[in-house]
């Protein structure tokens, strides 16, 4: 049985397994430029940020219906339970989306379909983080969030994603404050390939209450003062950081460090489909490659939960905490 734990930085298009893009290719009439399954997967072996995110939006083709949304988040749940993830909070590209014609709707009320039966059907409960591209402009940003009104009952906070380098934080403070005034929940992709100041943006400006990535915060040790003093959560995704360049190794990973700092670290997929494993596989591979003991996967995997957007139901928060306290590593 594995360790469980909630997974909070997860993008549901990043779960997108090359032969379920083939099926949905199939069914929905969308030409693939890759002759098998096969040549797709050996795409997925891209080399940088830009070839990652230019496979990422081409395959987004594929999905059109509600029912192909229901599928993709299917699969990952499926996935994620059988790695111990007991509640997950996912995001979501809107943009990459209504951009091509599939309304805001089709894609919510698709991915609702599977996470709102997640508990019974895989035993994962979950909640939805709309997240604004920010390579594209603050107004397209207000647009999505008005857009994303009438479905307020399904979606849980918001977040920012995509390429950050030139994309500050604070370009996005009006929709930020109005996604505030709405009563949605804030996080924002931050200190990945953009410097520590982006990461004081987003909590000063943004008022985000986790950081996604945030691993530059090493940079500035005032900041991982902070971090820790307020026991910020950062969202770490070590596989993606790999692939991604972010480092150059899995051994050389500030994980260790980040939690010797006192700082609230989880750890999670990112977009699994693509770096080479889900939450369950990462953990593993922190515990194989950077020597963490099972007090450290404990304690990542308890303040995942502490982490976790569950206020509303401090009662499920307390179960699985309990639960990650009676673990027993095998
Ligand atoms: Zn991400």
């Amino acid at each position: 049985m594995p360790l469980p734990k909630a997974e909070l930085h997860l993008h549901i298009e990043g779960t997108l397994e090359p032969e379920l893009a083939f099926e949905l290719a199939a069914r929905n009439g969308v030409p693939l430029p890759y002759a098998t399954v096969g040549d797709l997967r050996a795409a997925y072996d891209f080399k940088d940020l830009q070839s990652f995110l230019d496979l990422y939006y081409e395959l987004t083709a594929v999905l059109r219906t509600e029912r192909d949304f229901e599928d993709l988040a299917d699969a990952y749940l499926a996935r994620a339970a059988a790695q111990g993830v007991r509640h997950a909070e996912i995001f979501f590209d809107p943009q990459a989306h209504t951009r091509r014609g599939v309304a805001l709707g089709t894609v919510v009320e698709g991915l609702w379909r599977a996470l709102g039966r997640g508990e019974d059907s895989h035993g994962v409960s979950t909640r939805l983080i709309m997240c604004f591209l920010r390579d594209e402009s603050a107004e397209s940003a207000l647009e999505t969030l008005r857009a994303a009104e009438p479905y307020l009952d399904r979606i849980a906070g918001v977040g920012l994603d995509s390429a950050e380098a030139g994309h500050p934080p604070a370009k996005f403070r009006e929709v930020y404050e109005a996604a505030a005034a709405l009563g949605l929940r804030r996080v924002a992709h931050a200190g990945e390939e953009g410097p520590p100041e982006y990461i004081r943006q987003a909590l000063d400006v943004l008022g985000v209450e986790r950081v996604d990535h945030g691993l530059r915060c090493l940079e500035d040790p005032e900041l991982v003062a902070r971090l820790a003093r307020e026991r910020i959560p950062l969202t770490l995704c070590p596989l993606s950081n790999v692939r991604l360049r972010a480092v150059d190794t899995l051994a050389d990973h500030p994980l260790p460090a980040l939690l010797d700092a006192g700082l609230l670290c989880t750890v999670n997929s990112d977009d699994p489909a693509y770096f080479g494993g889900y939450v369950g596989d990462t953990f593993d591979a922190v515990r194989d490659t950077l020597g963490l003991t099972e007090d450290r996967l404990r304690e990542l995997a308890r303040n995942s939960f502490l982490a976790a957007f569950l206020d509303h139901d401090e009662e499920r928060r307390a179960r699985y905490l309990a639960e990650v306290e009676a673990y027993v590593f095998p």
